[in-house]
């Protein structure tokens, strides 16, 4: 089940009303619904004092959607100075924010510091020296290589470049406590958009296996574990959703055995972006022509800017035309953006209700991974995003793009370097 029917019914209503007011296309959030989803997640692991959910801020890098993560009690994922910038803004600070960055370069160390610092994720072994100043409490993130295997949006661990391998973790937790960490934490991410709660709970009890040997060895002890993202949702109507008392009731029982057996228990900690907004964002967009060639295409008035992941991934959202529906007659249709690039689809060979010109389309499950990842090629803009309240009024959150952000990096101070030849 895509969208929610909660969301569905309360958006289909007003949908005219929004639309006339804020013209399309755009992003629309739906706030219970995130909510929702927030209270269930730490509903999951409510037995588990010290569970925490950071909130992946590339999902849905917006403040008020930061604010309502902040309200939910959650921390920030950040692996970007923008992101941590975000984070800070919305009110995290110090532990509040987890710094999974890889490749990271010395100013991403310098802003990860400043400002309270935050939990660092180191991706390397090598990285360790070049931390300016190593903090009291430091996580690693691991990659198990050949032992697991990813699903297929992110592949196998084996040729992921993140993270650091069994034999380097306890070279890597020493060199740290050497530098003066004095608390640690352990971070995997395997899976993305993974509806088997099975392999979460795999990837819980990996990481409790690894800080028993890793703990026995150095004599230390974990403040945390860390499984990542990738909670998955249902794109296609007959996906199935996630089981996530299941997963919660699973991996809480590992951590009370490991406790029972080793005497403490670590904190677990997830990352979850597109679990937590991700169905609870819509694309509305307008259809604005019509087309019929070898195939039929309906042009709508959004494109991949707004959206990447069917050109990209060639993910599947869901489209529905309020108002209209197949049983009253149906086309097979290729729905298009107006870029000059062929994967500038939003679904292709559809069977849609008849789309007339001027019908209001809502491309489902945009909520994360989804304006966040609109690019500018072609001289296309991102459009607005905006919110769906609790209280039921609707509020902009972030306005289009116009062609003066567009050229503003086009101002700029002369700058020349005049090369005399020999
Ligand atoms: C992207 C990412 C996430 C969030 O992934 P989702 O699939 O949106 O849950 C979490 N952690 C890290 C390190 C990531 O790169």
């Amino acid at each position: 089940m895509p969208m929610s029917a909660s969301f569905e019914s309360r958006l289909y209503p007003v949908i005219q009303d929004i639309v006339h007011h804020f013209g399309t296309p755009f992003h629309i959030y739906d706030e219970a619904g995130i909510r929702d989803t927030g209270r269930a997640l730490k509903q999951a692991f409510s037995r588990l004092d010290g569970y925490r959910e950071f909130f992946a801020v590339k999902a849905l890098p917006n403040p008020a959607i930061l604010e309502i993560m902040k309200d939910l009690g959650f921390g920030f994922d950040c692996s970007s100075i923008p992101e941590l910038v975000l984070g800070r803004r919305a009110g995290g600070h110090g532990m509040d924010i987890m710094f999974t960055s890889n490749n990271t370069s010395e100013e991403e160390f310098l802003s990860a510091s400043r400002d309270g610092g935050c939990i660092l994720n180191l991706d390397d072994i090598s990285l360790i020296p070049k931390v300016p100043e190593m903090p009291e409490l430091i996580c690693f993130r691991y990659n198990p290589g050949s032992s697991r295997t990813g699903n297929s949006i992110i592949g196998n661990p084996e040729e992921a470049k993140y993270g650091i391998t069994d034999e380097q973790l306890p070279a890597a937790y020493r060199k740290a406590r050497e530098l003066g960490a004095l608390r640690f934490g352990l971070h995997t991410m395997l899976v993305s958009n993974e509806i088997n709660h099975t392999y979460m709970v795999q990837t819980a009890e990996m990481l409790l296996l690894l800080i028993e040997r890793i703990g026995e060895q150095l004599d230390i002890r974990f403040d945390f574990i860390n499984i990542g993202g990738g909670f998955g949702i249902p794109y296609r109507p007959e996906d199935k959703t996630l089981d996530l008392e299941a997963m919660g009731a699973e991996i809480t029982n590992l951590l009370l055995s490991f406790e029972k057996r080793i005497g403490y228990k670590p904190s677990l900690y997830t990352e979850s972006g597109r679990y937590m907004t991700g169905p609870h964002g819509v694309l509305v967009t307008r259809a604005i022509n019509h087309k019929d060639i070898y195939r039929k295409y309906i042009g709508v008035d959004a494109c991949m800017s707004a959206l990447m992941r069917p050109g990209m991934y060639g993910a599947y959202h869901h489209i529905t035309v309020p108002g209209k529906d197949i049983s009253q007659g149906s086309t097979i249709v290729d729905i298009v953006g107006s870029l000059c690039e062929n994967n500038d689809k939003f679904a292709i060979q559809r069977n849609l209700p008849r789309i007339e010109d001027g019908d209001i389309l809502c491309i489902h499950d945009t909520g994360a991974h989804g304006h966040a990842m609109g690019f500018n090629y072609n001289g296309r803009l991102r459009p607005q995003e905006l919110i769906l309240k609790t209280d039921g009024s609707v509020e902009l959150i972030r306005r289009a793009e116009t062609l003066d952000d567009h050229f503003a990096t086009l101002s700029f101070e002369q700058k020349k370097l005049s090369l005399s030849k020999t």
